[in-house]
């Protein structure tokens, strides 16, 4: 789903939207309002995390290093190696018919790219009452990055 001024004015265009978009396996079974904030803040999370990297903080960065930072944003590459380790650590290849069939539970917004996999699991891991297997261990593999 992608927010836009209507679901802030009436909720239940975003209520009514979000249920068809469940139906239509478009995001995992437990997607609701508060996933959303969660999937964007993931996005924050994620694009902090490549910041992180460089030792950088967004103030103090010169654009030649701002250029790096936005381009290994794009490329999701610690999205995708977090996402390569949730998948090792269930026993799953980076590839085949189990990992995709593992990776559709998540809805097909999350198999968009990498970036909208890391949100979407992160949400699904912090605001659903029964989260996807590979969302805890995104969720789980994230924290120990993090150090906490
Ligand atoms: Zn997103």
């Amino acid at each position: 789903m992608h927010i836009s001024k209507i679901h802030f004015e009436n909720s239940n265009v975003f209520s009514k939207q979000a249920k068809f978009d469940i139906v239509k396996n478009y995001h995992y079974p437990g997607f609701n309002k508060a996933s959303t904030m969660a999937h964007k803040l993931s996005h924050a999370l994620e694009y902090d995390m490549v910041l992180k990297e460089f030792g950088l903080k967004i103030q103090k960065m010169p654009i030649e290093t701002a250029r790096k930072v936005v381009d290994k944003f794009k490329s999701h590459s610690i999205a995708t190696s977090i996402k390569k380790e949730a998948l090792k650590s269930m026993g799953l290849p980076e590839y085949g018919r189990e990992t995709y069939n593992s990776l559709k539970k998540l809805g097909r917004y999350s198999m968009e790219n990498n970036g909208e996999f890391f949100a979407e699991a992160m949400s699904d891991a912090l605001m659903s009452k029964n989260p996807q297997e590979i969302s805890k261990k995104v969720l789980e593999i994230t924290r120990k990055r993090l150090g906490e």
